[in-house]
Parts: C-alpha cells; sequence; structure tokens
C-alpha cells in the first residue's frame, strides 16, 4: 500500500534549508495553508520580507494531505456559531469564510496554480430517510445565512451517484474542490517568485523575546524578526515551549483518514455522474470525490490512535463499499492520514499573545477557507494595524488536557457515532 497519493503525484520543491542568519520583518512558522496564506495576504499589501520556516516541507501537514474540498464554514457548524455569539457576528465570520473561497479561486487563476481544480461544487448527501431535515438545513441556510443549497430530490441524487445510500442532498454551487498539495506549492513557489524565503527541514527549536526582535533558531540557523507567525496545526507538538506553550496545549491533534482507489476509467461514470464532491449528513461523515486521473478519493473517520496505511484502507475501503457496493473488485492504492488541530470549542484560533507572537490554529477538519481567511486578518493585522474581526475572540485558548481532552475527543466520535448508526 502507498502512501500519500497527492505527494507522489507533485514533483517536490526541494527547497533549502536554513544554514544562515536573517533579519526579517515577518517570520511564519509552518509552510501549510495558514503559513502559505499568511504570507501571501502580505505579500498582496506590499509587504515581502518575510521568512517561512517549514520543519519538514511545503504541504506537510494536513494542507497537503486533506480531502480537497474548499467551501464556506468552519468546523463548529453554523447553528451552533449563532447560539454562540449572535447572528450579526456569526454572519459576519460565516461571509469571511465565503469570501477566502473566493480568494482561493482568484489566486489559482491569477497565479495560474494547476491544481486540478474542479468547480462541480459539492454536495451533502443524506444519509438519512428525512427529508424535513434536508429542507430543514436549506431554508436555515438561506434564512441565517443568505447562502443558497439547492435541494436535489432522491432522482436527481440517484441519478448522479448511483447508490441507494442517500435520500436527497443539497448541492453548494460555489464550493470546489481541488488537489490540495499542488495549491500549497503553488503558492510557495508564487511567494518565492516574488522575494518571499521559504525554508524546508528548518524546524523552528526555540522562540526567544528580545527587545525589538524575536529570534527563531533551528538547526543551523536564526532568522530575526519584528514580527512572528505561529501557524504549525496539529504539528505543533512542544513549540518552543517557553514562550508558545499557551498554543501548543490549547490545541488537540486529532488524526483523520484518507485512500485513493486505483484509477477507474470509463467505469467512474457508473458510479458517480457528477464530478462534485461529496460528504454526508451524519456527525461520522464519509467525504469523497472523483479525482481527474478517474480515481475515487475517499476519507473519513476521525482517531487518537495511529494506524498503519494498511488499517486505513481495510476500514476506508469498508465504508466505501457500504456506499457502492459495486465497488468491491476495486483495489486501493494509496492510504495515509492527517493531524487536524482542534481547539475546545472547534472554532479557528487566531490572535496575538501578550508576548506579541501571532497565531492561527485550530482549523479542525474544516480548514481550507478558515486558513486563508486567518492568513488574510493576520496580514491586515500585521501590515494595517487593523484589529481582528471580533467574533474571533470569544473563542480563546481554552486547555485541552493532552491525553485526557484526547480521550474525551475520541469518546465523543465513538458517541455520535453510535447515534448517526442508530438514528439510519
Ligand atoms: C486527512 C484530512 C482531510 C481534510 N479534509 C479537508 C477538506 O476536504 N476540506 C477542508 O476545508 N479541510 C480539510 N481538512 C482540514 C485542513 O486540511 C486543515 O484545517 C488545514 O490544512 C490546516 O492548515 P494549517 O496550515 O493550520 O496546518 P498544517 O497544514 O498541518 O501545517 C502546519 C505546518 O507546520 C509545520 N510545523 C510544525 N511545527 C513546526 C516547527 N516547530 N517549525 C517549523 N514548522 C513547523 C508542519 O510541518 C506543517 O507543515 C482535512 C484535514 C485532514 C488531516
Amino acid at each position: 500500500m502507498k502512501s500519500n497519493y497527492y505527494q507522489a503525484t507533485t514533483p517536490s520543491l526541494n527547497l533549502p534549508e536554513l544554514i544562515e542568519t536573517l533579519e526579517t520583518q515577518v517570520c511564519v512558522i509552518g509552510a501549510g495553508f495558514a503559513g502559505l496564506a499568511t504570507a501571501l495576504g502580505l505579500l498582496e499589501r506590499g509587504i515581502k520580507n518575510v521568512v517561512i520556516l517549514e520543519a519538514e516541507h511545503v504541504g506537510y501537514g494536513a494542507s497537503g494531505r486533506n480531502g480537497g474540498f474548499v467551501f464556506g464554514g468552519f468546523s463548529l457548524d453554523q447553528a451552533q456559531l449563532i447560539r454562540q455569539i449572535g447572528k450579526t457576528k456569526a454572519r459576519q465570520l460565516y461571509q469571511l469564510t465565503l469570501d477566502a473561497v473566493e480568494l482561493i479561486r482568484k489566486r489559482i487563476d491569477q497565479y495560474q496554480i494547476d491544481c486540478e481544480l474542479d468547480e462541480s461544487g459539492v454536495l451533502l448527501a443524506n444519509w438519512f430517510d428525512d427529508e424535513k431535515s434536508l429542507l430543514k438545513a436549506r431554508d436555515f441556510m438561506r434564512a441565517e445565512f443568505d447562502v443558497e443549497w439547492t435541494h436535489w430530490n432522491r432522482e436527481k441524487t440517484r441519478a448522479a451517484l448511483n447508490t441507494d445510500r442517500y435520500f436527497g442532498a443539497l448541492h453548494e454551487a460555489q464550493a470546489f474542490h481541488f488537489h490540495p498539495l499542488k495549491y500549497a506549492n503553488g503558492c510557495a513557489q508564487k511567494l518565492r517568485a516574488a522575494g518571499v524565503q521559504i525554508f524546508e527541514h528548518s524546524r523552528v527549536l526555540s522562540i526567544e523575546k528580545q527587545a525589538a526582535k524575536t529570534c527563531l533558531r533551528t538547526a543551523n540557523g536564526q532568522v530575526n524578526a519584528q514580527h512572528v507567525v505561529i501557524a504549525c496545526g496539529g504539528y505543533i507538538e512542544k513549540l518552543a515551549p517557553e514562550l508558545a506553550s499557551q498554543l501548543a496545549r490549547a490545541v488537540l491533534p486529532i488524526a483523520t483518514y484518507v485512500m485513493a482507489t486505483e484509477a477507474l476509467g470509463d467505469r467512474l461514470a457508473s458510479v458517480m455522474q457528477t464530478t462534485a464532491a461529496v460528504y454526508d449528513t451524519r456527525f461520522a461523515f464519509d467525504y469523497y470525490r472523483p479525482m481527474a486521473d478517474t480515481r475515487i478519493l475517499w476519507g473519513g473517520r476521525i482517531s487518537i490512535f495511529d494506524k498503519t496505511p494498511e488499517q486505513v484502507q481495510a476500514l476506508l475501503q469498508a465504508d466505501m463499499l457500504k456506499v457502492y457496493p459495486q465497488l468491491r473488485d476495486v483495489k486501493a492504492e494509496f492510504a495515509w492520514s492527517g493531524l487536524m488541530s482542534y481547539g475546545r470549542h472547534k472554532m479557528p484560533q487566531i490572535g496575538q499573545l501578550e508576548n506579541g507572537l501571532w497565531y492561527a490554529l485550530g482549523f479542525g477538519g474544516h480548514g481550507v477557507a478558515p486558513t486563508t481567511l486567518a492568513g488574510e486578518v493576520l496580514a491586515q493585522a500585521i501590515a494595517n494595524g487593523r484589529a481582528l474581526p471580533q467574533g474571533f475572540s470569544h473563542y480563546g485558548l481554552p486547555r485541552t488536557f493532552g491525553p485526557l481532552g484526547m480521550l474525551a475527543a475520541q469518546c465523543s466520535y465513538w458517541y455520535y457515532e453510535l447515534r448517526d448508526y442508530l438514528r439510519a
């Protein structure tokens, strides 16, 4: 079983390691979508004096492993968002994610990033025989967020997806899907062409605050920066406990899984008559999409336990066969996992510590658009001194209690999985 399909289909950038001392205006730690979007946001506001330090390679974390769905919203669902911060702020934050979807689309076009963009939208397929709840979700999005998710009845859904499993769907036409690692690399190439320096294999080992600057040390180099942005996602581990421990303690690294089948050729059309990406209405939902080379990328489940690619493949293939039993003889060729970073409240954590360090973390399993949003608001704050959107200040950095928090997250996932099972 091969591992990450995206890596296997994307040439490495082979960027240098940091082996010198550099002075810079902004240093970003982490070359995932949050770090890259911050650097792009700065560049687009005229700030080129930026260094990105990446422990492994561009897109090594969740950003180069994900499902490739690009849609509005956060890991926290919209109804809870309204309950927690009120309608006005919830609408503002949700709109920022829709703006981020458009910004990603614009950057793909403007920077000519070849990332297998597919504009067929995203389908939320109803797992339950309960049309009312689907229509309720559509009406809610229309009334509260002015967003149109088009209802597809059971027949239309079954004409598009050749399975008896679903009872209708909602189609989010503005959403799209893409090859996330190609997008990450495309952003990195644009940044480098404009003068931003990106170093791979350059893990930040310590952060030291001095009078007017912050010193970041890697194994063989150092960066002295006026501003530092921490964008390490679920891979933050023990980054600089002396200064940033508050951040590492506030996120849980939770794994989720993906596999890619062999190429299906003409047979793909007998399974999916649409190239839209699909997820379903369960809490513990499947997500999948056809890819440009006629494979199906299939993802799902979350876990605090490590799994080998073979174990991931066995789990996901069983999930796929529940929906498409006709794919029984189809082989999975790639299987991998990735770490998401979750705050206790399931909302992104975007802000500035008292010691001046900026951070963008906690995007969970719904982070492609929100990381871009984070890059925008941090770039506006650093470049123009603009305040961060108020809605985010409601969501601070509550402790997640390490292993205990992980266990609680796993138990709550199992509880919701059981609820989905009993409801079906
Ligand atoms: C399998 C999977 C499927 C998903 N599917 C979707 C989806 O379809 N749609 C969606 O919207 N979201 C999805 N998500 C969520 C989304 O991918 C993430 O929320 C988003 O990519 C997070 O980006 P990030 O930049 O915060 O973190 P990451 O992409 O994890 O990047 C963090 C980077 O920081 C680096 N780093 C860590 N520590 C250091 C250090 N000390 N020094 C230097 N560098 C460091 C890491 O090496 C890593 O490259 C999925 C996530 C996973 C794991």
